[in-house]
């Protein structure tokens, strides 16, 4: 690529500079090893989406990748600026609370406070701090400088860093949570590696992500909403595992579609509306949804949405 089609491809991705996808050169699956093959381009982004996919364990991948991924994660990226964000959290936090306090519940049957938690991905620290109002020393990792500055300015323990093992020492935490944060991170072997090292014995990795075994990823193919730039790698229940336990997770428990009940959810959209104005039928959506989520029989599912418990 000359400089002068470098720069007007920079001008039309935002300023972003992408790595080019080595169609040359063969892919190996960073989970099994096995070849990788072209399966989607997904052209409703600029730039658009190359997606490969793995022909043994099913892992999926996106080629299109920035060289420096801090930046997805600047200032646009939460406040609806960037051409792809994400919602900004801080408005949402006393509704989110409803879930997380749920699914702190849920995490503290096996692991409970006070213990070392560690939120991945931990964006402006809302779950951190919904962690140490249930007893747990927690703390939060994430790669946007903004973010992590925003959460520390109201006390939380943040940190701004990649997932690599030497980020902590060995064996310093009993509960690390991913929440739609595996799907980002750029090396999956190293991030395996990492919780494995980072957890104490016994501790738990929990990682919500999408199945792309699920029915809902093989009706939609490349429709599917879960593609999106900054989405590296797309999952399954069978290949998560397979990873995890490569890297010496011992035992797992997947649920289906999340590991807090619906009323936790009901609960949340409630905080989210005016009671008044919130709309049965969205309600009756969800909950739709939630129980179409438990139709599951062995590694069929009917939705894509799991949350993968893994203990060290
Ligand atoms: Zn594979």
């Amino acid at each position: 690529m000359n400089p002068s089609s470098n720069s007007s491809e920079a001008a039309k991705t935002g300023g972003i500079d992408y790595e080019e996808s080595g169609t040359n050169n063969e892919v190996r699956c960073p989970v099994c090893d096995s070849s990788m093959q072209p399966l989607y381009i997904i052209d409703r982004f600029s730039p658009a989406l190359d997606i490969w996919k793995c022909s043994v364990c099913n892992l999926q991948q996106n080629r299109t990748v920035p060289h420096d991924l801090t930046t997805l994660y600047e200032e646009g990226y939460y406040t609806g600026q960037a051409s792809f964000s994400y919602e900004d959290e801080r408005n949402q936090e006393e509704a989110n609370d409803m879930v997380w306090t749920a699914r702190l519940r849920n995490i503290g049957k096996t692991n409970p406070p006070p213990g070392d938690f560690l939120d991945v991905g931990c964006s402006f620290g809302g779950f951190v701090a919904s962690a140490s109002r249930a007893g747990y020393r927690a703390r939060g990792l994430d790669l946007s400088q903004f973010a992590v500055s925003e959460g520390k300015k109201h006390g939380r323990d943040l940190m701004c860093g990649a997932v690599e093992p030497s980020v902590f020492s060995p064996e310093s935490f009993d509960v690390v949570t991913l929440i739609e944060v595996m799907e980002h991170l750029p090396d999956p072997a190293l991030a395996a590696r990492s919780l494995h090292s980072w957890l104490r014995p016994g501790g738990l990795a929990v990682i919500q992500t999408a199945n792309f075994d699920g029915n809902q990823a093989r009706k939609e193919g490349a429709r599917y909403h879960y593609y999106l730039p900054g989405h590296l790698f797309y999952y399954s229940a069978r290949n998560l595992k397979q990873l995890l336990s490569d890297a010496g997770f011992r035992r797992f428990k997947i649920y289906r579609p999340v590991d807090f009940p619906l009323a936790a959810k009901i609960r949340k959209m409630k905080r989210q509306s005016q009671p008044s104005r919130l709309d049965p039928s969205r309600i009756l959506r969800t909950a739709g949804y939630h129980i179409k989520g438990k139709v599951a029989l062995g590694n069929f599912a009917l939705t894509s949405s799991m949350v993968l418990y893994a203990w060290k």
